[in-house]
């Protein structure tokens, strides 16, 4: 099989990527191996939230010289990712996933345990807040689905009250749940979801809020709508007509398997292969080190040819890179990674203090080429959490890397 470019990897990075490339008329396969980091979404984007000295930022473009020389959006150029950041609205918009927010300046989003987070791009049925201080409304109606955990009603009242807004939960009964609330391990947002799509479910959903609402000026939901379609959301708002706010739920995370469904709709729709549930397990070289092709597990013998590669294939949480007795390695290419050598510097004991190993991933040479012991390796691009340098979850600016870094690579590629 031979394609222009071949992706390992379908998140957001190698997704994005792919429609780069497929829209500008190449030939595209994206093999990826299983779920991604969209399906944790939290419903926004994060373009860059700190600095890693720990300094708070809102204006991210302004602090983007500040970064370290191996971080991703210094390899690119700052210049370079304002640029991407301007146009990456209208790139999701025309892949059918509408945002609000602005690069110019950090929003607040909501996580599910109620912190203000900041937020570059938010999915459509999250309201983001201008302020990380801001009010929901003065009074709150905080409404679940009977039986579902993972919506943490109370850490939320919490949160709000702290910002003076009075809260009341209830929950919704509904018969269509009863079938899902009898093994609770199938309580889940998905699964609630599905349910949900059913206009005949949403609709006694609402009617029961409605029937609720006292003098409310805020409604807050788990974001389990329109797992298929998000236009219900729309209609869920103005049936409701007060300001509705759709809580990120814990995973899976409904906003983020409709955005991944949308970008791989938007893929094929593109023209491009998409190999799902498939594992890329090794590759050969030609004799200056650039890549001939790669072999994967499904297609055995049957090799995919390319005359370029881009790797997307995530950080640790999706096997992109894995730690040995012998330290961390990237396992397809075994191209150059750069980590702490001492275990000890790997982690923090304390969860939610800063996680070195976060950091850890491939070397990104000039233009994002990846880099095999020492040399650069021409027809390989790194895209997305593969690459080290910058520690995402510490900084707030995975989504922005993912999504900047893709495109870049697509049009490093382009313009060969
Ligand atoms: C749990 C979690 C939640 C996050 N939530 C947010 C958020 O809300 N907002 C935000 O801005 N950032 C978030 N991030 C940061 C996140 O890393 C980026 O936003 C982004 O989604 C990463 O995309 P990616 O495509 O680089 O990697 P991934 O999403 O990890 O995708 C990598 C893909 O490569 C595939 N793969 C791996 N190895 C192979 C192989 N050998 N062959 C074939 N396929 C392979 C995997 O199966 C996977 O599908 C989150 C990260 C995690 C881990």
């Amino acid at each position: 099989m031979k394609f222009d470019t071949i992706i390992i990897g379908g998140g957001l990075a190698g997704l994005i990527c792919g429609i780069r490339l497929q829209k500008a008329g190449k030939k595209c396969a994206i093999v990826s191996a299983g779920q991604s980091a969209m399906h944790f979404s939290s419903g926004s984007f994060e373009l860059l939230g700190r600095l890693p000295d720990g300094t708070e930022t809102e204006r991210p473009l302004e602090v983007l010289k500040q970064l370290p020389k191996e971080h991703p959006y210094s390899v690119i150029g700052e210049e370079t990712v304002a640029e991407y950041a301007a146009m990456v609205p209208m790139f999701l918009e025309e892949c059918g996933i509408k945002v609000s927010g602005s690069a110019d300046k950090n929003s607040w989003r909501i996580s599910p345990t109620g912190e203000r987070k900041p937020a570059w791009l938010t999915l459509e049925e999250f309201v983001s807040l201008p302020d990380k201080d801001s009010k929901i409304g003065n009074k709150a109606l905080i409404v679940n689905i009977l039986g579902y955990l993972d919506f943490n009603t109370k850490f939320l009242a919490d949160s709000f009250e702290k910002q003076g807004t009075e809260c009341r939960i209830v929950s919704l009964k509904l018969d269509e749940m009863e079938r899902l609330r009898k093994n609770p391990s199938e309580m889940r947002s998905t699964n609630i979801a599905r349910v949900m799509d059913r206009e005949e479910v949403w609709s006694k959903a609402i009617d029961q809020i409605n029937s609720m609402i006292k003098d409310e000026d805020a409604i807050v939901l788990p974001a389990v709508f329109g797992l298929k379609d998000s236009a219900i959301i729309e209609k869920i708002r103005t049936r409701l007509g007060v300001k509705t706010y759709f809580i990120a739920t814990m995973p899976p995370s409904v906003p983020g398997i409709r955005a991944q469904m949308r970008l791989k709709a938007e893929f094929e729709k593109c023209g491009g292969y998409f190999f799902l549930g498939d594992t890329v397990k090794g590759a050969d070289y030609n004799e200056d080190g650039s890549i001939r092709s790669i072999e994967t597990a499904n297609f055995g013998n049957i090799r995919m040819y390319a005359d370029d590669f881009v790797l997307a294939s995530g950080s640790f949480f999706s096997k992109g890179l894995t730690a040995t007795p012998f330290g961390i390695i990237e396992p397809v290419f075994g191209i150059d990674v750069k980590a702490e050598d001492s275990r000890d510097n790997w982690f923090d004991r304390y969860f939610w203090n800063k996680q070195n190993y976060i950091s850890f991933g491939a070397v990104a040479k000039n233009g994002l080429h990846a880099s095999k012991d020492g040399k650069t390796v021409w027809n390989l691009f790194l895209a997305g959490s593969i690459i080290g340098g910058y520690n995402a979850l510490y900084e707030g600016c995975g989504g922005g890397t993912a999504i900047i870094t893709a495109l870049y690579a697509a049009d490093e590629i382009l313009k060969k």
